[in-house]
């Protein structure tokens, strides 16, 4: 998009003009600028994040959030950001054939790469999308389990990583995962507002259920699914389906799943998840939009346990949705 492109050189002009200073004052620089204006215009639900309108901060705060990256996501992130590019300084593709804002090789931006300004493009250039595409890869690589792991495979340096760390020791300051900006986090469009849900963007991805051959689910319910069998020992005996559910329903997005008791488990299991998801009748706890239990036909105790993802507006024909609302899994 030419609008994109024309903000896009601006913005990097005005980094590259300011020579001789530090990172730190580039960093607090666009604090200023960017989050000063920011917060002028208030922050809406319906922000689109794109880097003319955001702080960096904001960008790595949002990736974070998007990526569960934990309390040090975001400082991590502008740590990769400084000592790749120096925030885009420095865009020049690098002798290993790394390119754009977060220097991605193009075969790992061919798998993680994300349109999170919502151009319609994956960019590597646009800090938005190189911001949240290292957030998820880094997620993928075994962040925020293991961050030395998961920035050794970012690049393959033990001296990298410390040098990573060190700068992100230096913006930790700046950019806890809840400062104030955090608010406007980035998604494609909208915000969940509601404490311990996290809406998150991307294309839908179907991933396998580890335990459950030839079940599958969007990639970004996967973890709350994953949390859900350890903590009520249930197994999964449907999740993507494009038959045999619910036309209108949310196994076709695979944000659904119909849950019994697994192996270690019981229908009292089975029972207190259900209690857990919809604690009245029709009024489900986010980020379920459906539960099927008892008091639903062909649901319930000695039947199945059905849970529904709460997502964006989408089209009959459509396979995934822009958005999905899910649970902020403890441990990150
Ligand atoms: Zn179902």
């Amino acid at each position: 998009m030419t609008g994109a492109r024309t903000h896009r050189g601006l913005l990097i002009a005005g980094l590259a003009g300011t020579t001789g200073a530090g990172a730190i004052s580039i960093l607090l620089a666009w604090l200023a600028l960017l989050g000063g204006a920011k917060a002028a215009s208030g922050c809406a639900a319906t922000d689109i994040v794109t880097p003319s309108s955001v702080s960096l901060a904001v960008l790595f705060q949002g990736a974070a959030q998007q990526s569960r990256l934990g309390d040090r996501g975001p400082a991590i992130l502008a740590g990769i950001a400084d000592v790749e590019t120096h925030f885009g300084r420095d865009m020049s593709t690098s002798s290993a054939g790394a390119v754009g804002f977060m220097q991605f090789m193009p075969n790992t931006w061919a798998t993680y790469g994300v349109d999170a300004d919502g151009d319609g493009r994956k960019d590597p250039a646009s800090p938005s999308d190189a911001i949240f595409s290292a957030a998820r890869y880094l997620r993928a690589s075994g962040a925020p389990a293991d961050w030395p792991r998961a920035i050794f495979a970012y690049n393959h340096s033990s001296a990298y990583v410390q040098k990573v760390l060190d700068k992100a020791a230096h913006y930790a300051q700046e950019l806890t995962a809840t400062a104030p900006v955090a608010a406007c986090r980035a998604s494609a469009a909208e915000l969940s507002v509601i404490p311990g849900i996290s809406r998150v963007a991307g294309d839908g991805a179907l991933a396998a259920i580890p335990g459950f051959p030839g079940e599958q689910v969007d990639e970004r319910i996967l973890p709350d699914v994953l949390a859900l069998i350890a903590t009520y020992h249930v197994a999964v005996t449907a999740g993507y389906a494009t038959r045999g559910h619910a036309p209108d329903g949310e196994h076709r997005l695979g944000l659904a799943v119909d849950l019994v008791p697994g192996p270690h488990g019981t229908w009292d299991d089975v029972d207190r998840l259900a209690a857990w998801a919809e604690p009245e009748q029709d009024h489900p706890r986010p980020p379920f939009r459906w539960v099927g239990y008892n008091g639903d036909a062909n649901h319930g105790r000695g039947n199945h346990l059905h849970l529904s993802w709460e997502h964006s507006p989408t089209e009959a024909s459509q396979r995934s949705v822009r958005w999905v609302d899910v649970f902020d899994v403890a441990g990150g």
